[in-house]
């Protein structure tokens, strides 16, 4: 597949369309990025490389992050996991209150903030230090040693971060949060402070595209079962109450963050990361989505 001359029909294609939305501004820090930014990274499996616009830029990955922390927690629990957090997509924005005092303090999905702080929780009283084991293992798994946490980012958002913990004092208070309510925040807002260029995302989440084996490395990440699992997660929860949409539109499990990008893989074949800062009204990047969904429509592929 010719992708070099597929991202450039694209991009005109795009021109079409005004970049409408705005750059995420509840966290103080991301408002400092420039709206016009825009870069796209395929890697195949092969490990053959494609790229447009601002690829190598780094950018704040957010949520998309909340991947790769359920990756090593489901490694570590395995199929216990399921007890504390639910597979069902949530049909409410990321960090929504409502539900999860219907669901008793168990989130509807591992990919919505309630969710990845359980996850967060899981790792803290597994490992002895959290921070330091997961980037480690990010480390391991993009083959990339460059890669790390932002503290700018992660005490922007700690500054602000009024609705992340409501969302784990409630679940705290239904027995579903196990270690200090600080410790686990802490540990969340440096996840999703992780920075990451569009090249660097799109080789980091290749093994997911790969049935759960790094393909440089041929190192096992996951079993092909839970690799399966996880993509069937992205599918129906990676845009929370756009989900629907994205997999509509564009056809492939991904995964979204605030910093405007998006990550999203073809089993068998590749894995892409856009990033476009401004944001539509669900908290997705609203250019990268219109590339993804013009982009599986030019190629005539998609997991459907
Ligand atoms: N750090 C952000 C938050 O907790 C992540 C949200 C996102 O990227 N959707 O609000």
């Amino acid at each position: 597949m010719k992708y070099n001359k597929i991202f450039k029909k694209v991009n005109s294609e795009l021109a079409n369309f005004e970049n409408l939305g705005n750059v995420a501004s509840y966290i103080p820090e991301l408002c400092n990025v420039n709206p016009s930014k825009f870069g796209v990274h395929l890697t195949t499996i092969a490990n053959k490389h494609f790229n447009f616009g601002d690829a190598v830029e780094k950018f704040s990955i957010q949520s998309i992050a909340k991947v790769l922390s359920l990756t090593l927690a489901y490694r570590i629990e395995g199929e216990n996991l399921w007890q504390r957090v639910g597979v069902e997509p949530s049909g409410t924005p990321f960090n929504s209150l409502i539900q999860l005092e219907h669901d008793l303090g168990i989130p509807r999905n591992p990919l919505i903030n309630a969710g990845a702080l359980v996850i967060c929780d899981i790792l803290i009283t597994h490992l002895t230090n959290p921070k330091e084991e997961l980037i480690t293992f990010i480390r391991k798994v993009s083959g990339i040693p460059t890669i790390d946490y932002c503290s700018r980012i992660a005490d922007s958002e700690k500054s602000v971060g009024y609705k992340n913990a409501a969302l784990i004092n409630l679940m705290k208070s239904f027995g579903n949060i196990n270690n200090d309510i600080d410790e686990v925040l802490d540990f969340y807002f440096n996840l999703c402070s992780i920075e990451m260029t569009c090249k660097e995302l799109s080789q980091t989440f290749l093994f997911l595209a790969n049935y759960g084996v790094c393909p440089f490395s041929k190192e096992i990440i996951l079993s092909r079962s839970k690799s399966k699992r996880i993509n069937a997660i992205m599918q129906l929860c990676g845009f929370y109450d756009e989900a629907g949409d994205f997999s509509f539109k564009v056809g492939l499990p991904g995964k979204s963050g605030v910093g405007g990008g998006i990550v999203a893989i073809h089993p068998n074949k590749y894995s892409i990361a856009v990033w476009s800062p401004k944001l539509n009204k669900k908290g997705n990047s609203y250019k990268g989505i219109k590339f993804l969904e013009l982009f599986t429509t030019e190629t005539e592929v998609s997991i459907f």
